[in-house]
């Protein structure tokens, strides 16, 4: 993107000295964290350094203890804060899918527009209809999630978020479940997303991937920021000792 895009205008996301414990054990140690506007930010930290706490407390699933969390100008914890608003502005994809297993890949995609959203019934098919050829499942409008392959059910779960015309998405280890024949066609959907101008904020161990798709990449060790830097940055040059064993571990 265009690095003056990103100092103009405030960050879509900014997370400022967040905490969260959980029985009274700090997971969250006073994250910061910013994303601009049509950026693609790579969350990347061993297991349990509290990514997805920290994806949960952006969209208002976990509360804080500390600090502060804006999207787009709405304070997420702030108990005054319109909560569809909030839904409406952040889609979130998780390594399970979720999917109503009772309803077709249609319904499945509709629901949350027609029913949160109260909004007509055609408009919303037409466009739950687009949203599943672009994730390239025409033909399956009818199908049961039980009759899809990992990665099919990844995508209506990715199509799913997009109906409710989200600003920002974020995944949470989408492909960690997958089997590694159907993991491509899910980040095929998310580089798409991302190339369309989509702000992504994307927990994954796909270090390939991050690399080509991040603009900037976090690096989280037990509930702190230890590095944060441009995707080519961090990848080509990372400073602290943590990240770089991290990296030779799984590089
Ligand atoms: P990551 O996604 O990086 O693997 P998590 O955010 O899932 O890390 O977890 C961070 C820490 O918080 C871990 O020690 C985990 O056990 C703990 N934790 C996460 N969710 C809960 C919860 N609902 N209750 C208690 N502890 C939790
Ligand atoms: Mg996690």
């Amino acid at each position: 993107m265009n690095p003056s895009a990103a100092t103009r205008r405030p960050p879509l996301i900014r997370c400022r000295e967040v905490r969260k414990s959980f029985n009274g054990v700090e997971v969250l140690r006073g994250v910061c964290l910013d994303v601009a506007r049509g950026e693609v930010v790579c969350i990347i930290g061993p297991s349990g350094s509290g990514k997805s706490t920290l994806l949960r407390c952006i969209n208002g699933l976990a509360r804080i203890d500390g600090g502060s969390i804006h999207v787009d100008g709405l304070d997420v914890h702030d108990p005054a804060t319109d909560r569809l608003a909030l839904r409406r502005k952040v889609g979130m994809v998780f390594q399970q899918y979720n999917l109503f297993p009772h309803k077709t890949v249609l319904k499945n995609i509709m629901m949350a527009p027609l029913h949160v959203l109260r909004e007509p019934r055609a408009e919303v098919e037409a466009r739950a209809r687009a949203l599943i050829a672009k994730v390239r499942l025409q033909g399956k409008e009818d199908a049961y999630p039980g009759e899809l392959s990992g990665g099919q059910q990844q995508r209506v779960a990715i199509a799913r978020s997009l109906a409710m015309r989200p600003e920002v998405m974020l995944f949470d280890e989408v492909t960690a479940a997958l089997d590694p024949e159907t993991v491509s066609e899910v980040l095929v959907t998310i580089r798409e997303l991302a190339a369309e101008g989509m702000t992504c904020v994307l927990v994954t161990h796909e270090m390939g991937f991050a690399r080509e798709v991040a603009d900037h990449v976090y690096f989280t060790d037990a509930g702190l920021i230890v590095e944060h830097a441009p995707a080519a940055d961090f990848f080509n040059r990372p400073h602290d000792p943590r990240t770089q064993a991290f990296l030779a571990k799984v590089l």
